[in-house]
């Protein structure tokens, strides 16, 4: 009974995998797909490889920097749809910053999370924030039509948000030191990647021809080193 199972199993399988519909769809569901959505390829995932960023200490710091700073110093949705433009996917990313890079993924999801943000409630606005002191002179900045002005004001406006969060964090010294380590590395990594991508004369970082293109990265890892001769 138990090896006819095995053998059964063994044959389903088989004829699974030999099957034209093998991906696990029945004939019939397949038949009754219209062709023009298999011919459409679904819009690359803009979030970098494997999703490590996302249990990683340095990028959960840099995210909730930003998502807080938004918040505190009350940044207006003009200013951060100047840094982002709203749903324009990858687009959107390469606007500010480097595509995949950690780093810049953490600040740039935090942008976007606050970009949908909703109101509090029984506040009746349509997005609430907390804090009044960001300065408007920054949004004429981001309206600048030179990459590295808009670009720059960006990490101008993102790296005291880190610094504050980091000494909010009032680590020991060990974790501290390891935290400030993984930042300063993750900076490297999100440098090489934008030196990569730009030597393509095709992409779009091939026209962001100054130093520290990876602002989001240039920030932390300003942060990181001056916190790490202190
Ligand atoms: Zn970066």
């Amino acid at each position: 009974m138990h090896r006819f199972n095995a053998l059964a199993a063994a044959l389903l399988t088989t004829s699974l995998l030999a099957a034209p519909w093998a991906a696990g769809d029945s004939p019939a569901k397949s038949a009754a797909k219209p062709p023009a959505a298999a011919a459409t390829d679904p819009e690359p995932s803009v979030e970098p490889a494997a999703a490590e960023w996302r249990r990683d200490p340095a990028c959960q710091l840099v995210f909730f920097a930003v998502l807080e700073g938004l918040y505190t110093d009350g940044v207006s949705d003009e200013a951060v749809n100047l840094i982002v433009p709203p749903n324009s996917g990858k687009a959107g990313v390469e606007h500010s910053f480097v595509f995949r890079c950690p780093l810049c993924h953490a600040a740039y999801e935090a942008f976007v999370l606050y970009q949908n943000r909703t109101a509090f409630n029984g506040s009746g606005e349509q997005r609430s924030t907390m804090g009044s002191t960001f300065d408007p002179k920054i949004t004429e900045q981001l309206k600048s039509k030179e990459v590295r002005t808009r670009v720059y004001a960006m990490g101008a406006l993102i790296r005291p948000w880190i610094e504050k969060r980091m000494n909010l964090m009032k680590l020991g010294e060990k974790d501290q030191q390891a935290l400030l380590k993984k930042l300063i590395a993750q900076a490297a990594e999100g440098d090489k990647l934008f030196r990569a991508y730009r030597k393509d004369v095709k992409s779009v970082y091939h026209e962001w021809m100054f130093y520290g293109g990876c602002q989001a990265c240039e920030a932390a890892e300003q942060v990181a080193k001056q916190m790490d001769r202190r």
